[in-house]
């Protein structure tokens, strides 16, 4: 059984390793609550991924917790495509396995500097 609690690191988490500087990771944006790095198998010319500085499994979870902090990681999402893009992006949001989730700490996508596809 899992000991993690919300908001606390997790030993066995990559994101809240990059957040700690223990994996590394391409930062392009900080703000106090949230950090924003390329992903490493980028889905367009600009696919950065912004987290919150502390551990939530999934977006839901940080929007009940910290909804103040899930602004926060817009607003810094909104940055990172200002500064690598022209402002223009698509912001995804995965949750859960059948949403395509993997890493379990909340994240957005950034995606960026194309035309993109519509859905
Ligand atoms: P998810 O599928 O929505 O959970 O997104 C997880 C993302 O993390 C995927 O797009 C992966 O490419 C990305 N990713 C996995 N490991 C790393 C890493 O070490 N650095 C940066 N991105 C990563």
């Amino acid at each position: 059984m899992s000991t993690e609690k919300a908001g606390e690191k997790s030993d066995d988490c990559l994101f809240c390793k990059i957040v700690a500087g223990e994996v590394p990771a391409e930062v392009v944006g900080q703000s106090d609550s949230a950090v924003a790095f390329k992903d490493i198998d980028p889905k367009a010319p600009v696919h950065v991924l912004v987290v919150p500085r502390r551990h939530h499994a999934d977006v839901g979870a940080l929007a009940g917790a910290s909804p103040e902090v899930l602004a926060d990681v817009v607003g810094l999402a909104d940055q990172v495509a200002s500064d690598l893009a022209d402002g223009q992006y698509r912001l995804i949001c995965n949750v859960g396995p059948k949403a395509g989730q993997t890493v379990f700490h909340a994240h957005a996508h950034v995606l960026a500097g194309t035309q993109l596809a519509g859905f």
